[in-house]
């Protein structure tokens, strides 16, 4: 069943958190489009005022502008909230690795203050944004829940951390969690700026910007990219999933695996351009591969991903033309 057909009370109140982010934006567009509400709480610090801007007209919108390391913020974000989706975090791999102190803070300290505001106000389901980074130096493919190995992050560190929260807030206070381990997400709206851009927006625009891009290591690393559209089918479909669920971390993926090297050439040859990247060093803190087992979240939340690699990169790379 595709998330468009689930049913939730027109006045139902979403808060999102990271709302003016590449997925928090997508997840209050769908919000709106289903009839609800979606508050949106950033403090715009990667995120962008023009995601917020390009929905302020709608009924359903509110935005609050604030930061999630404040519990006093949190708090009355969360007040009148039916459900937190909660994607406010810094990430990157390597930026964690230069500044540890922050993404402490921000990713562990921030979850931790939605949590305890979600349970203190009443939230019905806390639906939050983990990593498959967590799966760090365990070399073990697919990736499936319970296998877990040693962060190789202070990134990974502080999903893994916040799971373990999740899962107490669960057995402590009752409040129903459901972390998501999003692999490699991708599609509209992921900024293609910056040295800490994620590879496929960062390739379409220096592939159309006429540069040459720089791939780490040999190209031949594998990632289990997933199209937006799936990852917001994930949330919603935590938001329904029956409170037995509570307090489990999910892996949110395709359930494919590409290379690198190749999504690179598929890039070039749709965009027609025949530029050869660059290799560099391998980057610290990466994993080789990565592919996910999506069973448990089929079996649980009745997740049905919809959109192949192949479907989402095509519909990637016109919204990056048309908007670039
Ligand atoms: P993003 O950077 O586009 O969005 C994150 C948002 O959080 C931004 O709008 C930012 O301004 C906001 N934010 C950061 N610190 C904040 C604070 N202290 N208070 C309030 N808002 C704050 O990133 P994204 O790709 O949309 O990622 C969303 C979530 O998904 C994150 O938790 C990220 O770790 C997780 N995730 C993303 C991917 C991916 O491939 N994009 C993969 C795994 C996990």
């Amino acid at each position: 069943m595709s998330y468009s057909e689930l049913e939730f009370d027109k006045g139902s109140v979403f808060l999102v958190t990271g709302g003016a982010g590449f997925i928090g934006s997508n997840l209050c567009g769908a919000i709106l489009k289903m009839g609800c509400q979606a508050r949106c709480l950033d403090n715009l610090s990667t995120g962008k005022k023009e995601n917020t801007d390009l929905f302020l007209g709608e009924a359903g919108y509110h935005f609050i502008k604030g930061d999630i390391t404040d519990p006093k913020v949190c708090m009355e974000a969360c007040e009148g909230a039916d459900y937190v989706l909660h994607q406010a975090a810094w990430g990157s791999v390597p930026r964690s690795i230069e500044m540890p102190l922050l993404y402490e803070k921000v990713n562990i300290g921030g979850a931790l203050n939605m949590m305890e505001a979600a349970r203190r106000q009443g939230v019905k389901k806390f639906v939050y944004a983990s990593s498959s980074s967590v799966y760090g130096d365990c070399p073990r493919l697919p990736k499936k829940e319970g296998q877990e190995g040693k962060p190789l992050s202070p990134y990974a560190l502080t999903k893994r951390v916040d799971e373990e929260y999740g899962r107490l807030y669960k057995e402590l206070y009752g409040l129903d969690t459901y972390g998501l381990r999003y692999f490699n997400v991708f599609g509209r709206r992921q900024d293609p700026e910056g040295a800490y851009a994620a590879v496929i927006p960062k390739f379409i625009r220096q592939l159309l910007k006429g540069e040459q891009p720089v791939i780490h290591g040999d190209g031949k690393q594998s990632r289990d990219f997933t199209y937006i559209e799936n990852v917001i089918e994930a949330n919603l479909k935590a938001c329904k999933a029956p409170s037995g669920a509570g307090g489990e971390v999910f892996n949110v993926a395709y359930g494919g695996r590409e290379c690198l090297i190749d999504i690179y050439h598929y890039l070039a040859k749709a965009l027609g351009k025949d530029t050869e990247p660059v290799f560099g060093p391998e980057r610290a803190g990466d994993i080789r591969h990565s592919n996910a087992d999506i069973s448990k979240a089929r079996d649980m939340l009745g997740y049905d991903p919809e959109w192949s690699f192949e479907r989402g990169i095509e519909a990637a790379i016109e919204w990056y033309r048309e908007n670039l």
